[in-house]
């Protein structure tokens, strides 16, 4: 389960509710069973339940089992679509290692609402559920143009765009993009929402040295499934 930033021998921490119900009702833990802790500053750590009621409890910290070690990822930026494909989006891309999520409100984003909380609970379980120690974060929502003012130019911006002239997998891109630089630079995905970018935005985005264009196939794939390709193309 991920904890807050505490864990350290001997220590008593107290349950979030939404851990407390996960073990007692959920999971059917009891006093005296050991769990997993984690976050992304102190590692893993076994801890044993010490009191568990309906919506609270403690834990016991007892021992460190994963040390922390960095998490590095690609950034993914997406236009946000409908619920139900923003959350696949939030819990894939933090199972395929995306280090941060930023939302980027475009022409045709047809959906202005982003329920941060909402996204912060599902990036967590999938956190929990693929046993990375970090989650991502979640940033507050920007327009394409103002990302592209403040967009460090050392970096790859790779945008998904459908029929780009720019073919090849988006690893193999990254991969040469790599080479020229630090190797530790970690690239961005941008995808466009489901009307895609207007022709006003694909010209603005051909003005910037750092986009790259990519295509994720010769079909035109939902907004949703060019978040995951892209993001598999660059796990490793
Ligand atoms: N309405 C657009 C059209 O019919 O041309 C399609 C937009 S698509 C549903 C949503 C987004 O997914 C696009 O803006 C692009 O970022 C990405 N995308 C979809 N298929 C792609 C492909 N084959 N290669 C690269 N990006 C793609």
């Amino acid at each position: 389960l991920h904890a807050e930033p505490r864990l350290s021998d001997d220590a008593v921490i107290a349950m979030a509710p939404r851990q407390a119900h996960y073990l007692g009702h959920v999971l059917r833990r009891q006093p005296g069973d050991r769990v997993r802790l984690f976050n992304a500053t102190d590692g893993e750590w076994l801890v044993r339940i010490d009191a568990l009621r309906k919506d609270r409890g403690s834990f016991v910290v007892e021992q460190q089992i994963r040390a922390p070690a960095p998490e590095p990822g690609p950034v993914l930026l997406f236009a946000p679509i409908k619920r139900d494909g923003t959350d696949l989006v939030v819990r894939m891309a933090t199972e395929l290692g995306a280090a941060s999520l930023q939302p980027v409100m475009t022409e045709r984003t047809n959906t202005a609402r982003v329920n941060t909380e909402r996204w912060v609970a599902i990036a967590t379980e999938a956190a929990e559920q693929c046993e990375r120690l970090s989650v991502p974060e979640i940033a507050e929502p920007v327009r394409l143009m103002d990302l592209l003012g403040t967009w460090d130019a050392e970096r790859p911006l790779l945008a998904a765009i459908e029929r780009a002239e720019q073919r090849g997998a988006a690893a193999d891109i990254v991969h040469a993009w790599r080479a020229r630089t630090d190797p530790g630079v970690q690239p961005g995905l941008l995808v466009g929402p489901e009307g895609g970018f207007s022709p006003g935005e694909l010209d603005l985005l051909r003005t910037r040295s750092f986009v790259v264009p990519v295509s994720l196939g010769r079909l035109v794939l939902r907004a949703e499934t060019a978040c995951l390709a892209g993001l598999a193309g660059l796990v490793r």
